[in-house]
């Protein structure tokens, strides 16, 4: 028989998947002797059973009784008994955290007796009517679907008519009203009353929160994060202990290092006389956590000491909740905390420093997407003047847009293009899609812990909170800072490292990460911390990286950046601007001669170009791509032409001759699907004289830098080649014209001659293509093109997000690398190329070169190389070396 509950006092941390991370961490807490209130876990696999089948698992019922009634005997109490009630919270907590999405329902237990009991024994009235009219809304809005903003709204109504500034000015007599005001909502809009009955709270409590899995919000948070939405949540049902009796109570969150920047010491908010829940709601202004140092000196040194425990036992950044009852202190929550990309790099160095992790733990703690994010631009603090106000610096970065004051007008924006910033006075999880689409988030309430930012910060969306001097008036569309008004659609810049934010489009700069790279400068602590990173990512990878780049600047930045060469230089870009003339006039050509003419125009300016980019990679490898798109791209627009023409007739003027054989030539070129035209390899072989001028660029280009006393290393690439024959041929001909410049330089010119491998026939014939490549690189964006049968240009912006809505894919092939259907592809033709040639160069030249995961998925593959654009190729390195990791990608996040 399947076994659904779990005590705290029988699960640990490695039990993640089943008990959920809260769940989990409750048992691990439990077993370090901490004091956590006592309870048992509801599994996943249980969630899963229900929401498969639409009702709990037969089981379930008796086996919460029976741990209840072990936890009634401990406790000494019975759940909801009227003369002195034990009362349970049931939490929510998936594999993955999942911070608001999920529900949680407190204080289960209390009725209209057991109220009263309360009331006797904690001999606080006022504790007992709050505590009641807490369960009754979060039951009511949970479990039975009352819309929340009803029993917010009846809050305030009477926060205002008793003149009260927030929920303490209300007192008991006031409380016990709302009770009766809650329930008769209830009744009113669902025409059943609220249950008095304690045991059916608890049961329709955790059937709430399993159902709360599936509730928009939690998808959509899941599609953001890449969670699988077939896990399910744990719910945790846990004895209550308060911190609202009074002002010896009180309730917190901390942190054992700073979340924003990784800096040691104790962070987080303090709020007395108050429910966990009420911290990151932002009712009322939390004190630092520093402060509890003075109001409770005895528990303040108890949680510090936990804080120390928890962090040498997880060996990481742990976040943490906790209750004071009457003086006595309650762990609630810890888990591995989320973090800034600066703190990620800052914390892996510190405890490697500290010995509490070895260095390859702290590569694996670090990535390529927090990498990629630290070397973003920042604000040119010098050039910004003066800031409009001020916040708590809650997510760092630098972002520009239009104030925007619900979430619906975030979306309608940005998906029109327009870039935003979400302000609102604090967010709740309904926001979340503003907040997905926004690129900053700015509030005026709450602390580094509210849910603005804590969710931006897993995003990785600037955040700036707790802005107290702006006045946000959501319904005006509007904020004011003093006698300044900024109104909806007004441009504002965040700064979320610094917490400051600006009016108008303040100008960027680079960041110190970027000018590390750039100049090698360790500036800072965290340009070491990077700098570290890279170091063991850099001695631990087996993946060489290089750049895609077309130009001397870009293989020189690229070089600058760690790149060991270049793996696709494009000749195409070579054959724009004003060489367009000379691209047309070989098209045109009537004979040879006139062809000739043209090519030999072309020639010395590709041979520059080449001079160019084997100087800047001197010594390393540049692999040239020869001619790719079809030709008629560099042709002009054939509307334009006939445009040109039919004016020119309309004039009584005969058209000019060359437009009307550019039309014509237009008309004859035209192809209903580019991509599988007369392209790649294709335009080698039947456009006569359109390679050997390339190939004889390339060579002439070698033979200059070796008078010169450089290293050129250049590699020739063949593009969309699909059977062997293919580039055969082609290669014969870059042979023939190797040799022939060979032979009038006087100086041997051996460039290795390979091919892309971009269509499937190539990855299914790679063993014969190999007879003929000395080089393979995959062109990815191809590859992933011709598999799927994808038209990118078409279909991204068409129905991608439709696909994605449907969980057809998690993410676009196009970002990371599909591994069941291209990656198949690579795998077959990277065995079967090996076989046929066993020194085989093999790398990658697609922008999945630079994506995290489809790295490992390269590394893992046995690929020699990824290759990227320049500003990847730190990122391609760092993930390169954490693929290396003996366990690949480091340990999981618990
Ligand atoms: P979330 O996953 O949204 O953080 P939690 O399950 O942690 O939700 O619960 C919400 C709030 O209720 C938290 O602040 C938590 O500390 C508080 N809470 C949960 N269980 C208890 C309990 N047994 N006693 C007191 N407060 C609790
Ligand atoms: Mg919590
Ligand atoms: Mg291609």
């Amino acid at each position: 028989m399947v076994r659904y509950v779990y005590d705290f006092a029988e699960g640990s941390r490695e039990l993640a998947d089943l008990l959920g991370g809260k769940g989990a961490n409750l048992a691990e807490m439990t077993r370090l002797r901490l004091p956590v209130p006592p309870g048992f876990t509801v599994t996943t696999e249980a969630c899963r059973a229900f929401l498969a089948a639409g009702t709990a698992p037969d089981t379930l019922a008796d086996e919460i009784s029976e741990h209840l009634a072990t936890l009634e005997q401990t406790a000494g109490r019975q759940l909801g008994r009227p003369d002195d009630p034990l009362l349970l919270s049931v939490r929510s907590g998936g594999r993955f955290s999942m911070p608001g999405m999920l529900e949680t329902i407190l204080d289960v237990g209390l009725n209209d007796a057991s109220v009263i009991g309360l009331a006797k024994v904690s001999g606080n009235e006022r504790f007992a009517w709050d505590s009641y009219r807490r369960l009754v809304q979060m039951f009511g809005s949970t479990v039975m679907g009352v819309d929340s903003s009803l029993f917010e709204n009846a809050m305030t109504d009477l926060k205002r008519s008793r003149g009260a500034a927030n929920d303490l000015g209300l007192n008991a007599a006031d409380l016990a009203g709302l009770v009766r005001t809650y329930k008769d909502l209830i009744r009113g809009e669902t025409g059943e009353d609220f249950p008095q009955s304690p045991a059916e709270q608890l049961r329709r409590a955790v059937l709430a929160v399993f159902a709360s899995w599936t509730g928009e919000r939690a998808r959509l948070y899941r599609r953001r994060e890449h969670i699988p939405d077939d896990l399910g949540t744990a719910v945790n049902v846990q004895t209550m202990v308060f911190g609202n009796l009074g002002s010896d109570s009180g309730s917190g969150v901390a942190f054992t290092r700073d979340p924003a920047t990784g800096r040691p010491g104790l962070y987080g908010d303090y709020l007395a006389n108050a429910q966990g829940e009420d911290v990151v709601a932002g009712i009322r202004n939390t004190v630092p956590l520093t402060a509890l140092e003075e109001l409770d000196p005895v528990s303040f040194g108890q949680l510090r000491g936990h804080m120390e425990t928890l962090e040498t036992h997880y060996r990481d950044l742990c976040d943490i909740e906790f209750t004071i009852e009457r003086g006595r202190l309650w762990m609630l929550q810890t888990r591995v905390g989320k973090r800034t990309a600066e703190a990620a790099f800052a914390i892996a160095a510190e405890l490697v420093d500290e010995k509490l992790i070895t260095p390859d733990e702290g590569l694996a703690r670090v990535d390529g997407d927090g990498l990629a994010r630290l070397m973003f631009p920042r604000f040119d603090i010098s050039a910004v003047g003066e800031a409009l106000a001020h916040g708590l610096p809650a997510s760092p970065g630098a972002a520009v847009g239009a104030a925007v004051f619900d979430s619906a007008e975030a979306v309608r924006r940005a998906a029109s293009g327009e870039k935003v910033v979400l302000v609102r006075q604090e967010t709740t999880p309904d926001d979340l899609p503003g907040m997905i689409a926004a690129q900053a988030v700015l509030t005026s309430r709450g602390g580094k812990t509210s849910h603005a930012a804590v969710v931006a910060r897993g995003m990785g969306t600037v955040c700036v909170c707790g802005a107290e001097e702006l006045t946000v008036d959501s319904a005006g569309r509007r904020f004011t800072v003093g006698d300044t008004v900024v109104e909806e659609g007004t441009v504002v810049s965040v700064d979320g490292s610094e917490g400051a934010v600006y009016l108008g489009a303040a100008p960027l700069v680079d960041s110190v990460v970027m000018r590390y790279f750039e100049t090698g400068e360790r500036s800072d602590g965290r340009v070491e911390a990077v700098a570290r990173a890279m170091e063991r990512a850099d001695g631990l990878r087996r993946l060489e990286v290089r750049a895609n780049a077309d130009t001397p600047e870009d293989a020189a930045r690229a070089r600058r950046f760690g790149a060991q060469g270049v793996g696709l230089c494009r000749t195409e870009h070579m054959f724009l601007g004003e060489r367009r003339k000379l691209v047309e006039a070989m098209i045109l050509a009537g004979d040879e001669s006139a062809r000739e003419k043209a090519l030999g125009a072309l020639l010395p300016l590709q041979r520059q170009d080449f001079i160019g980019i084997l100087k800047a990679m001197d010594g390393l490898p540049v692999t040239i791509r020869l001619i790719d798109p079809p030709l008629h791209e560099f042709l002009p627009d054939g509307t334009d032409l006939a445009v040109r023409i039919a004016t020119a007739e309309a004039q009584g003027t005969a058209p000019a001759r060359h437009d009307t054989e550019l039309l014509d030539a237009v008309n004859r070129m035209h192809e209903e699907n580019p991509m599988l035209g007369l392209r790649g390899v294709r335009l080698g072989l039947v456009v006569p004289g359109l390679v050997a001028m390339q190939v004889r660029a390339i060579a002439e280009a070698v033979v200059e830098r070796t008078r010169a006393g450089g290293s050129p290393q250049a590699e020739i690439m063949v593009p969309l080649v699909g059977a062997v024959e293919e580039l055969r041929i082609e290669r014969a001909e870059v042979e023939r014209v190797l040799a022939e410049v060979s032979e009038e330089s006087g100086i041997p010119v051996h460039c290795p001659v390979g091919t892309m491998i971009e269509l499937p026939r190539a990855a299914l014939t790679a063993g014969r293509i190999a007879e003929e490549a000395e080089f393979f690189s995959f062109g990815t964006n191809d590859l992933t093109q011709t598999t799927w049968g994808f038209s990118r240009d078409d279909v991204e912006a068409a129905f991608f997000s439709a696909y994605l809505d449907k969980g057809i894919f998690a993410t676009s092939p196009f970002e990371t690398l599909d591994r069941e259907g291209v990656g198949r592809l690579v795998r077959i033709a990277v065995d079967e190329g090996r076989a046929a040639r066993p020194d085989l160069k093999i790398g990658v030249c697609g922008e999945h070169g630079g994506d995290p995961d489809s790295v490992h998925f390269f590394h893992a593959t046995g690929l020699d190389y990824v290759s990227c654009s320049p500003f990847r190729v730190p990122v391609a390195r760092l993930e390169a070396g954490r693929a290396a990791l003996p366990e690949p990608g480091g340990a999981a996040p618990p």
